[in-house]
């Protein structure tokens, strides 16, 4: 598998520093933020802060290190946010786009983390 990584892409500026975010947590390998454009009352983003365009790149070719770090950032996210079912929270949903047909705007791997409000089905059914 080859992927090809942009290093302008918006999240890759972000990690350097060069634009500003609105940051929830950072970890060794791991940043997560504030979506510009919120699509609920909680949104964050959770980004790899290594170079990986997609879940499935960043699933196969992340070290085991990277992989951890990241997964319990986004348990850790969803304990900060109180958005967990195991603490009583309502809930919430997370969405990793890729591609085209993912309709993935940002070619820098990310996951999102939506909820403070009944998210709907996952995905609408077609006209
Ligand atoms: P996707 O369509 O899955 O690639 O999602 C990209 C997300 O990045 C969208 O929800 C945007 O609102 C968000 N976004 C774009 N630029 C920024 C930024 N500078 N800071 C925070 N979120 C951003």
């Amino acid at each position: 598998m080859s992927y090809s990584y942009d290093d302008q892409n918006i999240f890759a500026k972000i990690l350097r520093g060069e634009i500003p975010n609105d940051t929830v947590l950072e970890t060794e390998h791991t940043l997560a933020f504030r979506d510009i454009q919120p699509q609920a009352p909680v949104h964050v983003l959770v980004i790899p802060k290594g170079a990986y365009v997609c879940h499935d790149h960043f699933a196969a070719e992340a070290s085991e290190a990277e992989i951890i770090d990241f997964i319990r950032a986004s348990a850790k996210l969803c304990d900060m946010l109180e958005l967990s079912p195991g603490a009583g929270h309502d809930g919430y949903r997370t969405i990793s786009n890729a591609g085209e047909a993912g309709i993935q705007d940002v070619p820098h791997y990310h996951l999102h983390i939506l909820g403070g409000r009944s998210l709907g089905r996952m995905v609408p059914k077609p006209e």
